[in-house]
């Protein structure tokens, strides 16, 4: 089966250029001008529209297990509403727990998925536990395609791992090429604001937010990339939220050191006040690192713009309001953290990005999927249009608006944190692998169609 994409204007992290492309099978043939017709079975007119690489979320959490309850969304409802967004790949977090080998953790995850996914996905592997032969089942974990780790300074008690850990795992990555993605909060100055909070009644969702200052992120931030400086290794700071913790990464990477880091379209566009909403509605916005204040925000676009921040994930954990949100109604510590995003990361990053002004066309592909791709070993198999490359492609209408609302978005969740917000500029066609699983909002890919991808060692993050 050939398809010919004809007509579009061709958008990559590099230019931008008048070109047909030719699908060949589950590949890209070719991308040229004037492609003759006669060389496909299929043709899409593409006129007026941007083709661009799919979407990478590096960040999502489905079907993952948290304070006894259970993210909304698995990986197919998960993975079929990331398709809708324009996202073609995910990469989501395995779960080491306590006492649990790596290996077991990771059989439980492609249980999860296969049959499931209806678009391609990887893994990362959360260490809770560096045991006896951890190490060593690290070096085992990159050789089955599992190319990065996720460390926690926070949550004491559940995740968070003591700095010997992590100095240890950021050493063995010096050796096997594995990236670790960090993520960086003060954990224990964190649980004694929260018990402190607890104990004098504060109990709102807003106490959330109160309880985990931009300085306990920043310090963390610091630490991890000193301690990453020291084994010789690079990092990656997930979901970056506040200025604070910009600042270390930016003074680190111009002193030339290998610190990455993402942040995601709620820290871009939403604030702390919406932890204040009346009828506990707060709760919705509850996620760590939590919301910020409003001068926050521009200092991240910034930092998007001038490649402090490489990469925008979603950190897509949802978590319904009527029935699990609420079960921490009296409690703010037993609200699950999280919030839905897989769906509507390029339509708003689109909107308030290029649209107006703040990033160039380019720079939105290379932050959505281009360097995901290469710091996490996709590349150039994903996040690229070329020949040979993956034929996940989004066909974007730049003129289509759309209004965000739960009641007609496809995750399986029952608010939208976005609900109201008009962007303009959509997925129209969504292929996969050479597959049109998404057309003008009908979606015609299948529960298992995704793949595991085998994801190598040494990525962008090493060169
Ligand atoms: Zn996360």
């Amino acid at each position: 089966m050939t398809t010919l994409i004809r007509s579009g204007t061709v958008v990559t992290a590099e230019r931008t250029f008048a070109a047909d492309v030719l699908i060949e099978g589950e590949k890209i043939r070719d991308i040229a001008a004037g492609i003759p017709v006669e060389r496909a079975d299929r043709v899409i007119d593409a006129s007026n529209l941007l083709v661009m690489p799919g979407g990478i979320d590096v960040h999502t959490h489905l079907d993952m297990p948290f304070g006894g309850t259970v993210s909304a969304d698995d990986f197919e409802t998960g993975t079929r509403a990331a398709a809708f967004g324009g996202t073609t790949t995910l990469i989501d977090f395995a779960i080491q727990a306590r006492g649990m080998k790596m290996r077991e953790a990771l059989d439980i995850w492609w249980k999860k998925a296969e049959n499931r996914a209806t678009i391609d996905y990887g893994l990362h592997l959360i260490v809770t536990d560096l045991y006896e032969a951890g190490l060593e089942d690290m070096d085992a974990m990159v050789a089955e395609g599992v190319a990065s780790f996720k460390l926690f300074m926070a949550y004491p008690g559940v995740l968070m791992v003591d700095d010997a850990t992590i100095f240890k795992a950021l050493s063995q990555t010096a050796k096997n090429g594995a990236l670790i993605c960090m993520h960086a909060e003060n954990g224990g100055v964190i649980d004694v604001m929260v018990q402190r909070a607890l104990a004098e009644g504060k109990k709102a969702p807003i106490y959330h937010a109160m309880t985990r200052p931009a300085t306990a992120e920043a310090e963390a931030v610091h630490r991890a990339i000193a301690m990453a400086e020291i084994a010789g290794a690079p990092v990656y700071i997930v979901h970056l939220s506040s200025e604070d913790a910009l600042n270390q990464v930016r003074e680190a990477r111009d002193r030339g050191v290998p610190a990455f880091a993402e942040t995601c379209p709620q820290y871009l566009l939403l604030s702390v006040e919406e932890l204040a909403r009346p009828d506990f509605e707060g709760a919705k916005y509850v996620f760590t690192p939590p919301l910020r204040e409003k001068h926050h925000l521009p200092k991240l676009w910034n930092g998007l713009k001038h490649d402090h921040l490489q990469v925008v994930s979603t950190d897509h954990c949802p978590f319904c309001f009527a029935d699990q949100k609420t079960l921490g109604r009296d409690d703010f510590t037993k609200i699950p953290n999280g919030g839905p995003g897989v769906e509507n990361r390029l339509q708003l990053i689109y909107h308030h990005g290029v649209n107006q002004g703040r990033l160039s066309l380019n720079r939105f592909v290379e932050l959505v999927s281009t360097t995901p791709a290469k710091l996490f070993g996709l590349y150039p198999r994903k996040g690229e249009l070329a020949a040979g490359s993956d034929a996940d492609i989004v066909l974007w209408d730049p003129d289509e608006a759309h209004l965000i609302s739960a009641a007609t978005h496809h995750m399986r969740v029952d608010y939208s944190m976005f609900e109201g917000f008009s962007v303009k500029g959509n997925a129209r066609t969504v292929l996969s692998r050479g597959e049109i699983i998404v057309d003008k909002g009908a979606f015609f890919g299948s529960a298992g169609r995704g793949r595991f991808l085998k994801r190598a060692a040494r990525g962008g993050a090493w060169k």
